[in-house]
């Protein structure tokens, strides 16, 4: 058996861990055409970035890389062509366009996903070669208002501090951020940080009770969007508390005194009525407020990480400006354990704002609004033409072709059907463009559907590149497995197309390496220490360094450390890190930052609408990516939430006649979504939480983006997928189903049947179903749609019914052989079933699945007992297993469950959720002692 092993970086968020990918091949089999090759990934322990961490999603790479409805050769029209049928296709409908409509009338819609040769080749052809600025990327939607923040203040989009700064701290702030679902392994750096130095605080500041407020010191649950005003507030009290440093601001601040005085004057209350205090405007106590301040107040080595919580909203930049500038006043920033750390939500978001991604930028951080920037890129790259002003932002870009102005849409890596806002008209949109291209590696997303032009792109394992992360670590993905079918790599896709549009003089790259050394070379042209971005010390070297590249942080101006010692390990591993602006130095005119008066203003969904009385928050899952069209495929990752839900509180849930296992209808004035309830006081009684993942293949109507108003905030163009009104309302379900299946089910379009979500298990699939059908029709709907014509008319397939006196519950298993091949159990309420009982019944092959009767009963048995629903998806550990562990086996620590159950002794993503169930115990023992 031949084996190798490959440093490479995990795909899935701006963490940016190295993982090692362990190819091992197995010899061909007699008969077999192909020999097979088995992969392992773990954590890279040379990564400075995680050092050997990985989370859930990380930890199950080996499972997800390979999409399962690969595309693997180009088609037009649905029908497969070559390449160069694709490519000639594309450069004549283009030019066709242009010359008809203008340059304007084309678009890119790109994606954190692609690689930053893949980016920076797009916008070399988009900004440079066709004139037009209409190019965005997804990365607009989860980080442009920290962009537009950190510009605006700082002069230039930088990041100013590194992940060792959040261990540093004394007092981490964690705004908007779930960072313990969002960004396992830094949360994970963070705890161990804690356990060594316990006197390190923690403050999370979000409406919700999330995964992260578990384990804080202090949780704000403050209103959404009432950052800016928590901030000014926390300004305020610095300054009469004396704790601004004034030399700081003296030599390297502008605008403090009317930042100050706009937070005072934010912060007075208008009245003395109820209501118009601080704290009931902030919907925090006194005493909450007091304790907040004080531990800033005391602990000069502060962090404040902010993300989507902060980002999207409509006034996302002033939330950004409103951190920034505690900061800046206090000069707590860019030295060790200081600063605001904005954390990206993509592998590459980064690398897309460093190559200029957005249509408001140009590569190498500099700007299209910039005449001289302009110029200096033209000249750089000797292009015919540069855009000279911004483009269309993603929000303003399928509105765009909504109207029709933009007539040709190339789309890559990225699925805009579900993930923006408004979704159903971004469908509609993209439905009625007149040429849309979509480069994927997947056949089966939802964007895909509407592709007349699909290009097989290159996931990770076939991928090779550069991607750099949250604290400006660039790093390389390096490919390991061999190409499938026709895949190629976007940059190479890009080039082909420009070449025949008459470029190929500019577009001829030899290898990607060809693509870095020119964008290491253009970061340093004309630079001299006027932009922050400089990495030009990698401009000239070689194609053997390139793939040794070790992850280095930039700058790396040339002359500052040479390309050769980034090849040492020994080099790499005593670097200091990088930070910006301890000493000031800021990219603006007089070098000195910008504080910005920002004052608070109404956000929410305009009330018009009376019943719109609840909010919406979205946001991300542990164990899921994006729209789901990876992680979505693994039965280890969802068997954490295996179908889309509402979290709602209790008083609400109440109020609407729901209980958990209803089913919930989420409404605006523009869309809805079913979705199952899960009653928790982890929310405010105002507010409901959605996941932001699931897409029409899961799921009938999960797709929360269609309900998501498309505001957005006017500085960023950054959409609001927080605070969005909502009603939310009892779905009046007659029958509820639960089906588990060998073979997937095709539910789609059955009449009363209104709710559906799927998700793989390990021998097969199971659904969970309801509607207005009775339960008698739901049976027999579902049962005709059980894909087992072939056995039954191969005559091998057995039954067993059951139906109760009343009509009302109907149970059926197939079996082929000894074999369960489907089950379905009907009902008029939720169906009680343990889900992690049943799924492995599909595992068994052997003829020893329990007796058919005790199956239809429902009932675990002792040699397949219930393990709950599943806590730790790595080891596949249940929450009954767990809490027996720690009722019954007195197992009192993350520790001692983990040594008893293997819970948690993987990536440690269920840690939190292990401790509160051990918090849960413990709490529940001192009560009975009281009692
Ligand atoms: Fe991948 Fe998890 Fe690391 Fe993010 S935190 S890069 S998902 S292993």
């Amino acid at each position: 058996m031949n084996s190798s092993q490959t440093r490479t970086i995990c795909p899935y968020c701006g963490v940016g861990c190295g993982v090692v990918a362990s190819t091992t091949a197995i010899p061909t089999k007699a008969g077999a055409s192909t020999a097979t090759v088995e992969v392992s990934v773990t954590g890279d322990t040379e990564h400075p970035s995680n050092l050997g961490r990985l989370c859930s999603k990380g930890a199950d790479l080996a499972q997800t890389f390979q999409a399962p409805h690969r595309l693997l050769a180009p088609r037009i029209a649905g029908n497969e062509v070559s390449w160069d049928d694709a490519t000639s296709h594309i450069a004549d409908r283009f030019q066709q366009t242009i010359d008809k409509y203008g340059s304007d009338s084309i678009a890119f819609y790109v994606s954190g996903q692609l690689l930053t040769e893949d980016y920076y080749v797009v916008n070399k052809l988009t900004k440079g070669w066709l004139g037009t600025a209409n190019i965005d990327t997804n990365s607009r939607l989860c980080m442009a208002s920290s962009v537009t923040g950190h510009k605006r203040a700082f002069g230039s989009d930088t990041v100013p501090g590194c992940y060792e700064d959040l261990e540093q701290a004394d007092l981490l702030v964690l705004v908007g951020s779930n960072l313990a679902w969002c960004h396992p392994v830094l949360y994970q750096r963070i705890r161990a940080a804690r356990e060594k130095r316990p006197e390190m605080k923690l403050v999370v500041i979000d409406p919700r009770r999330s995964a992260t407020a578990d384990e804080a010191d202090l949780h704000l649950a403050l209103r959404p969007d009432a950052d800016v005003l928590l901030f000014n507030a926390l300004l305020v009290h610095l300054a009469d508390a004396g704790q601004l440093d004034k030399d700081y601001l003296e030599q390297h601040v502008n605008g403090f005194e009317k930042s100050l005085q706009t937070a005072r004057d934010a912060i007075t209350p208008a009245t003395k009525r109820r209501g118009d205090s601080l704290s009931e405007r902030l919907g925090l106590s006194h005493s909450q407020l007091k304790k907040f301040f004080a531990l800033v107040e005391r602990c000069t080595k502060t962090v404040t990480v902010y993300s989507q919580g902060v980002n999207q909203s409509v006034v996302g930049t002033d939330k950004v400006n409103a951190i920034i500038n505690c900061h800046l006043a206090t000069g707590r920033i860019g030295k060790p354990g200081m600063g605001p750390f904005s954390v990206t939500g993509q592998p590459n978001a980064m690398g897309g704002r460093e190559v200029g991604g957005l249509a408001t930028m140009l590569a190498c951080h500099m700007d299209l609004n910039n005449a001289h920037h302009r110029d200096t890129v033209q000249r750089f790259w000797q292009s015919p033409a540069i855009a000279d002003q911004v483009g269309h932002t993603a929000v303003e870009l399928f509105d765009a072709v909504a109207k029709g102005s933009i007539k040709a849409l190339w789309i890559m890596a990225t699925n805009p059907i579900d993930s923006m806002p408004n979704a159903d008209q971004v469908e509609r949109a993209i439905a009625s463009c007149p040429f849309v291209v979509v480069s994927e590696v997947s056949s089966a997303t939802d964007t895909m559907a509407k592709a007349h032009v699909a290009l097989p792109a290159q996931p990770f394992g076939e991928k090779n590149g550069t991607v750099t992360n949250s604290e400006r670590r660039i790093s390389r993905m390096r490919s390991f497995t061999e190409i499938q079918g026709e895949a190629r790599p976007d940059w190479w896709t890009i080039s082909e197309v420009a070449k025949r549009m008459g470029y190929a003089d500019a577009f001829s790259y030899p290898t990607v390496a060809d693509i870095f050394r020119e964008y290491a070379t253009l970061s340093g042209f004309e630079n001299n220490g006027t932009r922050d971005f400089d990495i030009s010390a990698y401009a000239s070297i070689t194609n053997a360094e390139y793939d040794a590249l070790l992850p280095f942080q930039w700058p790396k101006a040339a002359g500052s450390n040479d390309a050769s010692n980034a090849m040492s390990a020994t080099v790499v591993a005593a670097e200091q890190p990088v930070r910006f602006f301890a000493n000031g130095k800021f990219y603006t005119g007089d070098r000195k930052a910008n504080m910005l008066p920002v004052a608070p203003q109404a956000t929410a969904t305009p009330q018009n609408v009376q019943h719109l009385d609840q909010t919406l928050n979205t946001g991300r899952i542990r164990d899921q990516w994006h729209t789901m069209t990876r992680t979505g495929y693994s039965s280890r990752l969802m068997s954490h939430y295996a179908e889309p839900f509402v979290e709602l509180h209790p008083q609400l849930a109440k109020q609407q006649g729901i209980a958990t296992g209803d089913i919930v209808k989420i409404a605006s004035s523009h869309g809805h979504v079913l979705l199952r309830a899960s009653v928790s006081d982890r929310q405010q009684p105002s507010d409901v939480f959605v996941p932001m993942h699931w897409n029409a293949q899961f799921a009938a109507r999960a797709r929360i983006d269609t309900v998501v108003d498309d505001r957005i905030d006017p500085y960023s163009f950054q959409p609001a997928f927080k605070n969005q009104a909502v009603s939310v309302t009892r779905f009046p379900a007659g029958s509820f189903t639960y089906v588990l299946s060998t073979e997937a089910i095709d539910m789609n379009n059955c009449h009363g049947i209104e709710y559906w979500a799927k998700a793989p298990v390990r021998s097969g699939w199971q659904m969970e179903l309801a509607g207005s059908a009775s339960p008698k029709v739901m049976l027999d709907t579902v049962v005709s749609r059980l894909p087992l014509t072939q056995a039954a008319q191969n005559a091998t397939l057995r039954s067993v019914e059951f139906t109760d006196k009343q009509g009302q519950e109907h149970r059926i298993a197939f079996f082929i052989q000894e074999r369960l091949v489907a089950m379905v159990f009907v009902s008029t309420t939720p169906v009680a079933l343990s889900r992690s009982w049943a799924a492995p019944l599909l595992d068994v092959t052997d003829g020893t699945v329990q007796s058919r009767w005790q199956l239809l009963a429902g009932r675990p048995t002792a040699d397949m007992p219930d393990k709950g629903a599943i806590v730790c998806s790595c080891m596949m550990v249940g929450e009954k297993e767990i809490e027996a562990a720690i009722y019954k086996s007195s197992c009192l620590s993350v520790a001692e469950v983990g040594r008893c159950t293997q819970a948690g002794t993987q990536c440690g993503s269920c840690r939190n959720e292990l401790v509160q169930m051990i918090k849960r115990y413990e709490s529940e023992q001192r009560n009975v002692e009281v009692a």
